[in-house]
């Protein structure tokens, strides 16, 4: 079979694999859809030194596609059941692990970064980590949801405002413009912030809220005039920039959540002028947890969320050098291996 593997320095190969056998507690998942990642974008400009250091692993951390084959000991998932993976890796037995946060494990590793990954014809997963994606919710979204729109749920989830209100999300990569469309699906008022002229048209395209560029209009202007200076219900901020971290609190109204997912310096100053003023609470998210991921899916059953219309560019595996060469040059939205 084929596969991917990062050389460092902006390159990646393809290369020939054997299958996979599952192992006892493993199974084996024929791909249909795989997910190019920002983080992916990470690995792929490190040094050659830290891609040699991986001999030759597959990358990839957003799977989907159907189980092939079971090890021994597996009731469930079965063969020809369609699944998406947890792309987090645990020791399986601490409170973290057995709570459904893998994420969290103090043992962690990744899919694609610790071991073998989803950029390839077929994927060795254990068991526990395959999540039921039901035939009503298309490949797009489940590779979707084993990353980006799995964070973005979580993150949306916790602002604490009614439908009607305003939400504002910063930043419309993968996991900030699927942060915005289910903001539109919850029924808030949402408002998405951006630079980039292709995310601004893709979320104008796909979505039914407000799209501000933040390079030509001033964010807290806009959001001053569209609620009478009352400002918004609560803020997910995506971008990780300085700028968008610190206009979370201008445009926050009274009450608000700000709730940060975008990594950037590990330190900015807070405005406690407005934090306490207005009474906000900022929170953080990582990652999802299972109980996301069913909440998830459960919601998309029930309403209209555009996710499919974020996938903008499909490749075959084969493909992966330009997959990964036009992912970087930055005009798409979610870039996806397909099969
Ligand atoms: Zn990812
Ligand atoms: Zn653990």
């Amino acid at each position: 079979m084929k596969g991917v593997v990062y050389l460092g320095e902006s390159e990646v190969e393809v290369r020939e694999f054997d299958q996979p056998q599952p192992g006892p507690g493993q199974v084996v998942i024929e791909s249909k859809m795989g997910g190019l990642c920002g983080s992916d974008l990470h690995k792929y400009h490190s040094s050659r030194e830290w891609a040699k250091e991986r001999e030759g692993m597959i990358s990839g951390h957003e799977p989907t596609g159907i189980v092939a084959e079971v090890g021994p000991g597996v009731t469930n998932p079965k063969v020809g059941d369609r699944v998406t993976v947890y792309h987090r890796t645990g020791c399986g037995h601490c409170v973290d692990c057995t709570s459904g946060r893998p994420t969290d494990c103090a043992d962690g590793g990744a899919f694609g970064r610790t071991q073998d990954g989803s950029h390839a014809d077929y994927m060795l997963a254990e068991a526990r980590y395959c999540l039921p994606l039901p035939d009503s919710i298309t490949f797009e979204v489940g590779t979707q949801l084993a990353c980006t729109a799995g964070t973005s749920f979580s993150a949306v989830s916790k602002v604490t405002a009614h439908a009607g209100e305003p939400v504002l999300v910063f930043g419309l990569g993968p996991v900030g413009m699927s942060a915005y469309l289910y903001a539109l699906g919850m029924g808030y008022d949402a408002i998405g912030v951006d630079i980039h002229p292709y995310r601004l048209d893709l979320a104008k395209r796909i979505g039914s809220g407000t799209v501000v560029d933040a390079s030509k209009d001033d964010p807290t202007e806009v959001v001053n005039e569209l609620t009478n200076g009352k400002g918004v219900r609560g803020v997910v901020e995506c971008s990780g920039s300085d700028a968008a971290r610190t206009q979370a609190g201008s445009v926050a109204g009274r009450g608000a959540t700000l709730v940060y997912v975008g990594s950037g310096k590990p330190q900015f100053p807070v405005n406690t002028g407005w934090l306490i003023g207005k009474g906000i609470t900022i929170r953080g998210n990582s990652v999802y947890s299972y109980a996301d991921y069913y909440a998830a899916v459960d919601f998309l059953q029930s309403h209209d969320v555009p996710l499919d219309g974020l996938v903008t560019h499909r490749f075959k595996v084969e493909d992966a050098v330009e997959a990964f060469n036009t992912f970087d040059a930055g005009d798409t939205g979610k870039v996806v291996f397909e099969w």
